[in-house]
């Protein structure tokens, strides 16, 4: 009997397990799915708990019930792997074997990496919502809050989801409005890029939302310390950012077990090639997901397109034969901006989001790059598709490359 292991039964690993189950003829294939706790977290809803439009159970559901049947789930957490002899040690002492392994371990936010960031001030005047638990305290926090200088943050790229801030930012103006607070408060986006977002186009349709709503922009801002006393933060040119409030987004770090085993960049995350998502150095090894170094944003959509084209590449590899489809790094998020409307991006390793129509020429119904009604449902109906499409690895009917159709050609929409 052979062995495929997947470490991380997040979004990606889940995705994995599901689509390759009706794939490998079980009398040859035992699979084992392995997370280090019971429950499967949707982590996109993460942005609306602060501003009580999700609640925390909404997010929340068990992981087996995603799990198929003939794929063993196993609880505990991953030491290491031991890629010469084919093996996984759990901290419990139990030791997993495998002849394919993928890696879906995912990123996690590390405000221990910056100076300051996880002191004293931590959920008291310094919040993250990349997290269940820092979504709950920035909730309570906002709550009783009567203004000040609310700073949205971002320490480093790349993360997941890197338009999520942004939205942080479009929504806390929507809802201090709503409140009556908006005149007393001074909302301040700060980046180490050097706009909006990282591509010139939707970075100069993102730069100019931000303009409209008074949230003033801070550029080129790398932080090198939070100064506590003074509520600062400060970069390595020693500029200096004050805040009443600080919303960040810590520095995104893969697991601590893949750089323990040799098999990271700086960021924990695994080299892979970008279209067939192989490790660069052991053809018993992939990564999909976060876990992944791709070009691209990390982001469920890209796991999910890259998964489809991973499992048709996966069952020729493990017959020998060569890996003929080609992820191009497919990415599309909803970009939520606030008063009930959203933007949609859709984009790849070449192609920068461009304005248009998706997923069909003229007709839509998502607009890209232009804040609709339409999109803003679409984002709200993201967190029903993820549970039950996404997940259980079904396919949705959109290819998982990217496609020209309904967008306007870069030359037009400079
Ligand atoms: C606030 C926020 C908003 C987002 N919005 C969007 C969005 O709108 N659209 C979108 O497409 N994406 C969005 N994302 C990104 C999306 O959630 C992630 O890209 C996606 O979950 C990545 O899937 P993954 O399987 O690679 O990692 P994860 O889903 O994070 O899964 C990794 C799994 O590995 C497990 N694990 C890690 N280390 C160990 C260990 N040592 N031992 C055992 N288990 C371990 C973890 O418990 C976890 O279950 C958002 C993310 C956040 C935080």
């Amino acid at each position: 009997m052979k062995r495929l292991l997947v470490l991380g039964a997040g979004t990606a690993g889940t995705m994995v397990v599901n689509t390759l189950r009706p794939r490998l003829d079980p009398r040859e294939w035992h699979i084992q799915i392995v997370d280090q706790d019971a429950a499967h977290h949707y982590q996109p809803g993460y942005l609306f708990i602060p501003f009580g439009t999700y609640t925390p159970d909404e997010v929340v559901r068990p992981r087996s019930r995603f799990i198929p049947d003939g794929v063993e789930l196993v609880t505990g957490q991953i030491d290491e792997v031991r890629p010469d002899a084919r093996e996984v040690g759990l901290a419990d002492g139990a030791v997993l074997d495998y002849d394919q392994l993928v890696i879906a371990t995912g990123v996690t936010p590390r405000p221990d990496q910056t100076p300051g960031m996880l002191g004293p001030e931590w959920r008291r005047s310094i919040f993250d919502f990349y997290t269940l638990g820092g979504a709950v305290a920035l909730r309570d926090a906002l709550a009783g809050w009567q203004g000040g200088r609310l700073v949205v943050h971002i320490t480093e790229l790349p993360m997941k989801c890197p338009v999520a801030p942004l939205e942080f930012a479009f929504l806390a103006d929507a809802h201090l409005r709503r409140r009556g607070l908006r005149d007393r408060v001074e909302l301040v986006f700060v980046t180490p890029l050097d706009g909006a977002f990282t591509k010139p186009i939707a970075s100069a349709r993102l730069g100019g939302m931000l303009e409209k709503r008074g949230i003033a922009l801070e550029t080129d801002f790398m932080v090198e310390r939070v100064e506590l006393d003074t509520r600062t933060l400060v970069s390595y040119d020693e500029r200096e950012i004050p805040f009443d409030l600080l919303v960040t987004t810590p520095v995104n770090m893969g697991a601590d077990f893949v750089a323990r085993s040799g098999l990271g960049d700086e960021l924990n995350c695994v080299p892979v090639d970008r279209h067939t998502l192989l490790s660069t150095r052991y053809d018993t090894i992939f990564a999909v997901g976060d876990a992944a170094d791709l070009p691209t944003s990390k982001a469920g959509s890209t796991a999910h397109f890259s998964i489809e084209l991973f499992a048709d590449n996966f069952v020729r590899h493990i017959r020998g034969e060569d890996m003929t489809e080609a992820f191009d790094g497919h990415a599309n998020c909803f970009v939520e901006a606030g008063d009930g409307k959203a933007l949609l991006l859709d984009f790849n390793y070449d192609t920068q989001p461009l304005p248009g129509k998706y997923p069909l020429p003229v007709v839509g119904p998502f607009s890209l790059l232009d804040a609709s009604t339409v999109n803003h449902w679409g984002k709200h109906a993201f967190k029903w598709a993820y549970w039950n499409v996404l997940l259980p690895g079904r396919r949705l009917p959109l290819p998982a490359r990217m496609t020209m159709a309904g967008k306007i050609h870069e030359e037009v929409a400079r």
